[in-house]
């Protein structure tokens, strides 16, 4: 039984297939840079022996067609997928699901047109992601195709934490709310939690702090998302590689009026120059390390920024859950960088956080609990995986004997 999962931005298609049998990636890869002279296909195929085959192709891919009938004969070459139509179902990552789900989608016309009603809450990514999704109905009829949504698990909010403050009607009518978005992998690592505690998730209160290029902090009660940091879009909340996050909302007015910057410079600035970017020049954490070892000044201050916020959304979760079980730090900051790690909890004792200093620096990609010995709560340090977690909520739509 093989599932593929495809991520389809505007210019890239991410793709991982999995047989489901025994939950192994069978490929994986990327196709970059969709509509330039230069596009990159990189890809990985894992044979059964274990060996790893790293590719790249460097070539022109014109258009998304193009793009996803190359990752298809990739991988019939590479002999994991016969043809597309053999595939037990396709799971698509849609970025924006509104209000209308809750829950992963079989899709059809009705579920296509309430995506596309989707797209002024999401103009980057929802027309990608519907591209992907059409071209696979063509590449792969009659092969089951489910939306997976990232703002889904956050539907549990209650209103008073998703309503903003402003006249109601632009909820009513513009549908203007916090949604909050990797949900996938808020849940993803939610889950692994419960298993590694040996608990039913039902039973747990989790603070989740994705910490990647994006970032977002999810509280989690009783296995529900009752708040999160990223709002209407992914630009609220945490300080990110380049995205702002929480700013004071007169401040694109100010300007407007002051600086003379119209609203796409002002979109832009705060969602690709702000964030580490915009406060030392540099988005990439590693690369920031090393200027702040080096003695750069500005790198120091954007580490104090970045890991203070997440610091102020923890003691906030803590006031609303009331009893925390874990700590999770998953993404690519949260899952490899203990120094980060360390200065967030750095201060946190009386929330009853501490850190063994030692199991902190172990790095093998293994889930761990890095709690020392003071700590009342487990601090987890767990690798997410969203593409499994799309793969996984596929397959309650494979169809089966039974079923035909
Ligand atoms: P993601 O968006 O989840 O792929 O995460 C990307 C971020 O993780 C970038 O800021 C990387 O610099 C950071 N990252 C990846 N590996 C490490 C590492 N070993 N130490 C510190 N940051 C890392």
């Amino acid at each position: 039984m093989k599932i593929l999962v495809l991520n389809s931005g505007s210019s890239s298609i991410k793709y991982s297939l999995f047989d489901m049998l025994d939950l192994r990636v069978l490929a994986s890869g990327m196709v970059e840079k969709i509509g330039e002279i230069q596009s990159l296909h990189k890809y990985c195929i894992r044979h059964i022996d274990g060996n790893i085959q790293e590719m790249v192709e460097s070539q022109s891919i014109a258009d998304h067609q193009y793009g996803l009938k190359n990752i298809i004969q990739q991988m019939q070459q590479s002999k994991v997928l016969a043809h597309a139509t053999d595939l037990s179902a396709v799971g698509h990552r849609v970025v924006h699901g509104g209000e209308k789900f809750h829950q992963p989608t079989l899709i059809d016309e009705n579920v296509l047109s309430e995506i596309r009603k989707m797209i002024p809450l999401a103009p980057l990514h929802n027309p990608a992601n519907l591209t992907g999704i059409e071209l696979m109905m063509q590449f792969a009829d009659n092969v089951p195709q489910v939306a997976v949504f990232d703002t889904a698990y956050h539907q549990s909010i209650p209103e008073h934490a998703y309503l903003y403050a402003i006249p109601i009607e632009l909820y009513e009518q513009d549908s203007i709310r916090r949604y909050g978005f990797h949900g996938t992998s808020h849940y993803y690592v939610a889950k692994q939690a419960a298993k590694t505690l040996d608990k039913p998730l039902e039973t747990l209160n989790l603070i989740t702090l994705h910490l990647g290029n994006g970032g977002s902090v999810t509280a989690i009660k009783q296995g529900e998302s009752i708040d999160t940091s990223m709002g209407m879009t992914p630009l609220e909340g945490l300080i990110m590689g380049t995205r702002s996050g929480d700013i004071d909302p007169a401040i694109p007015y100010y300007l407007n009026q002051n600086k003379a910057m119209s609203n796409e410079d002002i979109n832009n600035m705060l969602n690709k120059n702000s964030g580490l970017k915009g406060i030392c020049g540099e988005n990439d954490m590693r690369a920031i390390h090393a200027m702040a070892d080096a003695g750069d000044k500005s790198a120091e201050r954007a580490l104090d920024m970045y890991c203070y916020r997440i610091k102020k959304y923890i003691g906030a979760y803590f006031a609303v859950l009331g009893r925390v079980d874990a700590l999770v730090f998953t993404g690519g900051i949260g899952e490899n960088d203990s120094r980060v790690r360390a200065k967030i909890c750095d201060g946190l004792e009386l929330f009853g956080i501490s850190i063994d200093p030692n199991k902190n620096e172990i790095r093998d990609g293994e889930i761990k609990d890095i709690k020392g010995s003071q700590s009342t709560l487990s601090i987890l340090v767990i690798p997410t995986d969203e593409e499994m977690e799309i793969a996984m909520q596929s397959m309650s739509f494979v169809k089966t004997e039974k079923d035909s």
